[in-house]
């Protein structure tokens, strides 16, 4: 059973916009919007002075400057933030070898092994970030990765929040079918249609209610309201591979948007293997159907690369073949993972690392979140 892990989620409040303020005394208390400074770009981080005017990360610009006309516009400096997410990973890796990054801010952490109450540990690595790097963080503590990332989510900002086992149905119980990660929203809207509004009736419902919905992933689906889950904390060093994937807030046939979002998806990617120095072996492309029917097509790459062009561009032919053989497909969710992964300076000359990691980096801040849609809309100007 798992029910004895101790794992950890913690994620940075409004990581970009957090550290900005920050660094220009100027800007704290004030609502911040980080993005390009074109106004059809989008907000890749709002501080929370912000969201009090409902502006949300991937908002166009344009809108989010509509709500809130006093708020101020940084641009996004990724190197920055890559130096003050290193900083913070040095504070996990002395806590426990096993440390998961999602994102330069974000991190799960198994601290099973360790003799101290993971909510003792939580709240020094909350005391130990703000220390170090003058910034909160919100950290979630549970049994599984599922219900810490929920838990982290539960007070943000500055937010601890420690689910034990013995009050796992009472804390998710409660809480809104859309707080559950990797639902989607239309998901989320169809299952609040057949009237579950909680996890806990979603928990409870029954095959003929959640059938026409999930099919045979009808008990899985069950299995995640109650909290169960037992993926393990994979550590980077032994990460067999980097990916990103989205499930749509609405199934998508249209080949062209498809391959707009998988190169958002591959960019995402490679931001990621880019950030440890790594380079791709193999592209994977995993493709949801409608349905759930789920497919997986790959491509070794030589040389290796972390180059998003080249990635991107692979990935893309996977998916146009597979929609080839699937005519008339409609896609809930779609993936790039990229496998066989090596240090980027073991292959020394011979790998591909072309545009070069300047050009790359610059524009890295938009993609690790929106990819780049969101940069072709700023272009555009
Ligand atoms: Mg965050």
């Amino acid at each position: 059973m798992t029910s004895d892990r101790a794992i950890l989620h913690v994620d940075m409040d409004a990581f970009y916009a957090s550290v900005e303020q920050h660094d220009e005394p100027a800007l704290a208390g004030k609502p911040v919007l980080v993005g390009g400074p074109s106004a059809r770009g989008v907000v890749a981080a709002a501080s929370y002075e912000a969201r009090r005017f409902g502006i949300r990360s991937a908002m166009p610009m344009r809108e989010a400057l509509e709500r809130c006309p006093h708020a101020v516009c940084v641009r996004p400096r990724m190197p920055r933030y890559q130096e003050v997410s290193r900083r913070i990973f040095a504070i996990f890796h002395e806590v426990t070898p096993l440390v998961q990054g999602l994102s330069l801010d974000e991190a799960f952490l198994d601290v099973t092994a360790s003799p101290e109450p993971a909510a003792r540990i939580a709240s020094s690595v909350k005391r130990r970030i703000r220390e170090t790097t003058g910034l909160t963080a919100s950290v979630g503590v549970a049994s599984s990765k599922l219900v810490a990332k929920i838990a982290s989510d539960f007070e943000k900002p500055d937010g601890l929040t420690v689910v034990s086992a013995d009050r796992l149905q009472e804390f998710l119980d409660p809480l809104s079918v859309r707080r559950l990660p990797g639902l989607g929203r239309k998901a989320g809207e169809r299952v609040e249609a057949l009237g579950l509004k909680t996890l806990g009736e979603l928990r409870r419902a029954p095959d003929a209610i959640l059938w026409p919905l999930f099919g045979r992933h009808s008990q899985r689906v069950r299995e995640r309201a109650s909290g169960i889950d037992g993926r393990p904390v994979v550590t980077d060093r032994d990460e067999k591979s980097v990916s990103a994937e989205d499930t749509f807030d609405r199934d998508i046939g249209d080949a062209r948007t498809l391959e707009a979002e998988l190169t958002r998806l591959a960019d995402r990617a490679c931001v990621r293997i880019r950030a440890k120095s790594l380079v791709a072996g193999c592209v994977a492309v995993k493709i949801r159907r409608h349905d759930f029917a789920t497919f997986t097509r790959r491509r070794t790459i030589a040389p290796p690369t972390q180059n998003r062009r080249t990635i991107s561009s692979v990935a893309a032919e996977l998916l146009a073949r597979w929609l080839v053989e699937h005519p008339g497909a409609k896609l809930r969710l779609l993936g790039v993972a990229l496998t066989d992964l090596n240090p980027a300076t073991q292959l020394g000359l011979f790998h591909d690392v072309r545009p070069g990691p300047g050009l790359d980096t610059a524009v890295d801040a938009i993609c690790e979140r929106f990819g780049r849609r969101a940069l072709r809309r700023a272009n555009q100007l």
